[in-house]
């Protein structure tokens, strides 16, 4: 049994130039995890909050009582327990902040720790952390597909149109390289569509293109005409979809396309995106619905749940209980997995493992604020997540997870991609 000796936060950078915090984990073999929080900027209003110091300095995002945090509390409580025992460390985590945002220790704080304690047993294990993941879960690993932004929207370009993502998959490839091949061919013929149409204003957080279009669909109408260009016929290998991100431009049933000036109700905006559904090869749409909109989150996956994937992200903000209760309403088919939305890697696994059970698709995924750190990645393959989702195609924070993945084919075999988005193959294949 190896036992965790040291917990050691500090202040390190995002993606945005933001301070996020470290974790490191030494375990008394000399064994060392470790692991960096990300940072949404579209959040859902119930998933846990990163604590930030406040006040004039650093805009008030700096992190310094969540680090304090770690290296007070958190590491008195971690020290002498057995580092295989990942449930045991989370329990001890959450026993110091049960708060349901995770707003006394920090979720920052909290999603560090959880996930360095994570990395220091797969060390102490001798294994590559997806391995560690299978193995501790018992899950079969498995490639995952990717969703691959190839425009960037709403919070994370300055708003400039509603729609958050725009992205493609690839089921119709046969490994993950050539998911990152053809991925390559699409984004880069969109950059040229762009450049030639004066439509882009450089990169988006994540690294897709920052789109000057007069209209949402504008940017549908180019994606496919990026995909075509790419030598791909649209709706075969490669196919469109979209996170809507509905929260952040309604309320209370409610809906506001501010790059269209207009404004929405619930139908109306169900009515819009199945007029989309039926003119583009879309086969995953996120967030279509406010999180306060159940009633018409319900009445959408009605409508369109049989012929494509529906996934909650501010919807459902990685809960365990809130999964449950939209599978039993009939609302959503699908999960996206943010560690940091829920805290602990413990509690994101129940969440995982509550939408198998119901049968839904399972999307691990990045934050628009990222860093070097590569978890994900592993924990995708590990869980065996049907899809992964970490942003564009540019960008060293995206592009080291995509590449991490192409590092675990080789141990794993090419045989490992299934990408199962099974919806997505029933498009494909019709
Ligand atoms: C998302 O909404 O899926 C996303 C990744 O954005 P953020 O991290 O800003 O919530
Ligand atoms: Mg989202």
């Amino acid at each position: 049994m190896s036992r965790i000796q040291s917990v050691k936060a500090r202040r390190v950078w995002d993606s945005r130039g933001k301070p996020t915090v470290e974790v490191e984990i030494v375990l008394d073999n000399g064994c060392l995890g470790r692991a960096i929080a990300p940072a949404g900027a579209s959040r859902g209003s119930r998933e846990a909050l990163d604590l930030r110091d406040g006040g004039a300095s650093l805009r008030g995002v700096d992190v310094s009582r969540a680090v304090a945090n770690v290296n007070g509390p958190i590491a008195a409580t971690l020290k002498g327990l057995d580092v295989r025992d990942q449930q045991a460390a989370d329990n001890a985590i959450l026993e110091l902040d049960p708060s349901p945002l995770k707003e006394v220790m920090g979720g920052n704080a909290v999603v560090a720790t959880s996930l360095a304690v994570l990395h220091a047993a797969a060390i102490d294990a001798g294994k590559p952390l997806w391995r560690h993941v299978s193995d501790y879960y018992g899950q079969q690993p498995s490639l995952p597909l990717p969703e691959i932004q190839i425009f960037g929207g709403g919070a994370h370009a300055g708003r400039r149109v509603d729609i958050q993502d725009f992205m493609i998959m690839v089921p119709g490839a046969s490994s993950f390289d050539e998911v990152m091949e053809i991925t390559s061919e699409v984004y880069f013929a969109a950059g040229d569509i762009m450049a030639s149409r004066g439509k882009t204003a450089g990169l988006a957080d994540e690294g897709g293109w920052w789109p000057v279009f007069d209209s949402n669909e504008e940017a549908l109408e180019t994606l496919v005409l990026a995909i075509e260009k790419a030598g791909e016929k649209p709706g075969e290998r490669v196919v469109i979809s979209l996170d809507v991100a509905a929260s952040e431009f309604g309320k209370n049933g409610s809906y506001r396309l501010a790059l269209e000036d207009r404004e929405m109700s619930s139908e109306a905006l169900i009515d819009m995106l199945g007029r989309w559904l039926d003119a583009y090869p879309i086969v995953s749409i996120e967030d279509p619905i406010g999180e306060d909109d159940p009633e018409a989150m319900v009445e959408f996956t009605r409508r369109f749940g049989d012929r494509v994937q529906i996934i909650g992200d501010d919807y459902l903000v990685t809960s365990a209980r809130l999964v449950e209760e939209a599978a039993n309403t009939g609302a959503c088919n699908a999960v996206l997995i943010k560690v940091n939305q829920i805290g602990t890697v413990s509690e994101a696994v129940e969440t995982f493992k509550a939408a198998k059970s119901a049968g839904w698709g399972t999307i691990v995924s990045a934050r628009s604020g990222e860093t070097e750190d590569v978890s994900i990645s592993h924990l995708s393959v590990g869980l065996g997540a049907g899809q992964l989702k970490v942003g564009s195609f540019q960008r060293s924070e995206r592009m080291a997870k995509w590449n991490e993945c192409l590092r675990i084919q080789d141990e794993l075999g090419s045989d490992a991609f299934v990408g199962d988005a099974p919806l997505a193959k029933t498009w494909w294949a019709s």
